[in-house]
C-alpha cells in the first residue's frame, strides 16, 4: 500500500491514454474544425489586437463657442411697442454648466422690470376668479408665480385674476417665439479642446495638433480631424434641423472616440467624432419637450432692486469622451492563446457525438433496415466498442449467468426473494468476443497422465458419500445433471441454476469441459504457471484444484474478468468439479461475492 504524500506521490505525472481512429472521413473533419479555429482565433488577435493590455481613457474638455447673432426683439417704450435690433455676443448666448456640457441659447423670452410686491397672477384656467371666494390665502400651485394673498383682482379690461405676492408683473405664460430669435446660432462655431491620458501606459494627447488651421471646420469626410464644429453642421449630421429644435431647445451629444494603438511599430491616436440626439424628439407638449431653464439680471433702479426674467431656450451640448488605449503586453497574450485552446477540443467533442449518436443503437431505431445507411453505422460501433468500455457497480445483488443453448450472457443485478436464479429474466449482455491468443496458451496438448490404479475409486467412494444422491434431481433441471443446492434455506436459490434453458444435453458431458475444466494435470498446470515452486500434493490440495476449476469454467464461459468474478456456476458443473477434486466432510460454502 502506498502511504499518502509520500515522495513517489509528488514525483509521478498522469496523463490519458488516448486512441487513434485511422479514418479519412474524421481526419478530415478533425482538420477542418483544425483550420477553422486556428483561423478564427488567428483573425481575432489581428483584427481585435487581443495581444494588448487594454485601458480605458481619461479625459479633460473644454469648449469655446465663438459667433455674433442679431436679433429682432420687440420693447415698450413710452407704452408703445417699438422693434429693436440687439446683438447677441458668446457672453450672451453660453451660459458655464457644470462637467462636460456646454449651453447655446437659440430663443428666450423676457420679462422686464420686476418688482417685488403684489400683483395679478397671469390670467390660466387655475388662476381666474370672479371674487375672493375663488382664491385662498397662502395657496402655492407648482405653477403658481407666487403666494396668494386671497384676493381677486382685476388683470385686465374685465379679466380678474387671484392677487399673488411675487415678482411683478409676472411672467406670462406664452408658447416660444416661432422662429426661434437666435436662429441664426445655425452659424456659430465651436472648438473643442479634449485632453486624454491613459495612466497605465503613460501616454497623454489632445486632440488638437500643433499645426492646426484655425479656420477649418469639421467635416466628416473633408475635414475629420478639424476640432471646431458648426452648430448647424452637427444638427444636419443626426437629421435634424436647427430651426425646428432652436424653437424650444434640445440635448445634442458629441462624442470623442479614441481608439489607440500604442505599440511603436503600428502607432495610432488620433479622436473620431460622432453626433447623436440624447433629448426626446417625440415627447409631448405635457412632458415638456425641448430644454429650457430661467435666469435673472438683477438691478437697482431708484434704489429698489429690480430684475430682468429670461426663460432661456437652447441646445444643450454634451461632450462625451470614451475609448481604450492599448498596448502589446506578452501576458495579454499568452492569457488569450490559452483561453483559446479549448476550442481546438471541439472536434474531439463533434466526432465523438457523431460516434455515439450513429453507432448501431440510433441506426437500428431511425434507418434499420436500409443496410446501405447503417455502413458507417457499424464502423461506428466499432469505434464505439473500441472507446468505450462500460463498468456495471459491483454491488451485491450482481451476477451473471450462461446457459449453453443461448448466445448471450444474462445479468441478474437483484435480490432472488426465494426465486431460483433459472428462472430470473435478467438483462442480456452480449458474450464478450474470445480472445484466442489466451486459448493457445492454455497447455490442451498435455495429455492426461494415465490414472494411478487404486485411486480414482477412493475418490469416488469419498464422492459418493459427501454428494446429495441424485435420485432427488430437482425440477428447474433441463439436463438432468444438476442437483440440489447445499446452502440453508435462504441462499439456495442462489445455486439454483442449471447449465441449460432448454432441454438437453449437459455441458459437462462435452468433451471441452473435461479438458479445460476437469483435468488434473491442466490444472495443476495453470496452479504452477502462478505458482511455480507450489507443492502440490493429491489430497490436501483438491480444495486449490476445486477453485482453479471454477476458474477455468467461468473464464471459458464468460470471457472477460469482469463478469467471470460475478458469474454462477451451473449446479451440475458445480457438482461435477466437487466430485473430482472433493473436500474432506462435503461441506462447501459456495459462492461468495468478491467486493
Ligand atoms: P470452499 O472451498 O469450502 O470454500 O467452498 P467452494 O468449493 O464452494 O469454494 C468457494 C470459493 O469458490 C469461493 O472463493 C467462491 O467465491 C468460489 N465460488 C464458489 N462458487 C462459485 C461460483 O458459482 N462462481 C464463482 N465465480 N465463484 C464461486
Ligand atoms: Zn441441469
Ligand atoms: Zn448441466
Amino acid at each position: 500500500m502506498t502511504t499518502c504524500c509520500s515522495w513517489n506521490d509528488v514525483s509521478q505525472y498522469e496523463t490519458n491514454k488516448v486512441i487513434r481512429i485511422q479514418s479519412t472521413s474524421y481526419g478530415t473533419i478533425k482538420w477542418f474544425f483544425h483550420v477553422l479555429f486556428f483561423s478564427y482565433i488567428s483573425f481575432a488577435l489581428v483584427t481585435d489586437k487581443r495581444y494588448q493590455r487594454k485601458e480605458p481613457v481619461i479625459s479633460s474638455v473644454h469648449a469655446k463657442v465663438k459667433g455674433i447673432a442679431e436679433v429682432k426683439e420687440e420693447i415698450m417704450e413710452n407704452g408703445l411697442k417699438k422693434v429693436a435690433w440687439n446683438v447677441f455676443d458668446t457672453a450672451d448666448y453660453t451660459v458655464p454648466l457644470q462637467g462636460n456640457s456646454f449651453f447655446v441659447m437659440t430663443n428666450f423670452q423676457k420679462t422686464e422690470g420686476q418688482v417685488k410686491g403684489l400683483c395679478p397672477e397671469y390670467p390660466t384656467r387655475r388662476t381666474l376668479c370672479s371674487s375672493d371666494r375663488g382664491c385662498e390665502k397662502g395657496w402655492m400651485g407648482p405653477k403658481s408665480k407666487g403666494i396668494q394673498t386671497g384676493r381677486c383682482i382685476e388683470y385686465k379690461g374685465k379679466q380678474k385674476t387671484c392677487e399673488v405676492s411675487a415678482w411683478c408683473p409676472v411672467e406670462a405664460v406664452e408658447k416660444a417665439p416661432e422662429p426661434a430669435l437666435l436662429g441664426s446660432a445655425e452659424k456659430f462655431t465651436v472648438l473643442i479642446k479634449n485632453n486624454i491620458d491613459f495612466p497605465g501606459h503613460n501616454y497623454t494627447t489632445t486632440n488638437i495638433l500643433p499645426d492646426l488651421n484655425t479656420t477649418c471646420t469639421f467635416h466628416k469626410t473633408q475635414n475629420p480631424q478639424c476640432p471646431i464644429f458648426r452648430l448647424g453642421d452637427i444638427f444636419r449630421d443626426t437629421g435634424d434641423n436647427f430651426a425646428d429644435v432652436a424653437i424650444k431647445g434640445g440635448i445634442m451629444g458629441i462624442e470623442i472616440y479614441w481608439d489607440c494603438n500604442l505599440d511603436t511599430w503600428s502607432h495610432h491616436c488620433r479622436p473620431k467624432y460622432s453626433f447623436r440626439r440624447l433629448d426626446d424628439k417625440t415627447a409631448k407638449e405635457s412632458l415638456y419637450p425641448g430644454y429650457n431653464f430661467r435666469h435673472a439680471k438683477y438691478y437697482k433702479e431708484n434704489n429698489t432692486e429690480k430684475r430682468t426674467l429670461i426663460k432661456a431656450f437652447g441646445i444643450r451640448f454634451d461632450i462625451l469622451v470614451f475609448g481604450t488605449g492599448g498596448k502589446f503586453d506578452i501576458i495579454q497574450l499568452i492569457v488569450y492563446v490559452g483561453s483559446t485552446l479549448s476550442y481546438f477540443g471541439l472536434a474531439t467533442i463533434f466526432i465523438d457525438l457523431l460516434i455515439n449518436t450513429y453507432s448501431s443503437k440510433w441506426c437500428r431505431s431511425h434507418i434499420y433496415p436500409c443496410c446501405k445507411c447503417c455502413e458507417p453505422c457499424a464502423v461506428n460501433e466499432y469505434y464505439y466498442r473500441k472507446k468505450c468500455e462500460s463498468i456495471v457497480e459491483p454491488k451485491q445483488t450482481l451476477k451473471y449467468v450462461s446457459f449453453v443453448d443461448e448466445l448471450h450472457i444474462r445479468m441478474v443485478n437483484q435480490r432472488l426473494l426465494g426465486t431460483s436464479l433459472q428462472d430470473v429474466k435478467g438483462e442480456e449482455v452480449p458474450r464478450p468476443l474470445m480472445d484466442f491468443t489466451d486459448l493457445s496458451r492454455l497447455p490442451l496438448s498435455l495429455h492426461d497422465p494415465p490414472p494411478v490404479p487404486g485411486q480414482p475409486e477412493a475418490i469416488q467412494l469419498l464422492s459418493e458419500e459427501v454428494t446429495p444422491r441424485s435420485s432427488d434431481r430437482p425440477d428447474w433441471c433441463q439436463c438432468k445433471n444438476c442437483l440440489p443446492s447445499q446452502l440453508p434455506e435462504k441462499q439456495r436459490c442462489l445455486e439454483e441454476l442449471c447449465c441449460r434453458k432448454e432441454q438437453g444435453a449437459c455441458i459437462t458431458t462435452s468433451e471441452l469441459f473435461s479438458k479445460l475444466v476437469l483435468s488434473r494435470h491442466v490444472l495443476q498446470f495453470l496452479l504452477h504457471y502462478q505458482e511455480p515452486l507450489l507443492g502440490l500434493d493429491e489430497d490436501s490440495d483438491n480444495s486449490r484444484l476445486r477453485h482453479c476449476a471454477y476458474r477455468c469454467y467461468t473464464t471459458w464461459r464468460f470471457g472477460s474478468q469482469d463478469l467471470a468474478d460475478f458469474a454462477i456456476l451451473p449446479s451440475c458443473c458445480r457438482w461435477r468439479i466437487r466430485r473430482e477434486f472433493p473436500k474432506p466432510g462435503g461441506q462447501y460454502s459456495g459462492f461468495k461475492s468478491p467486493y
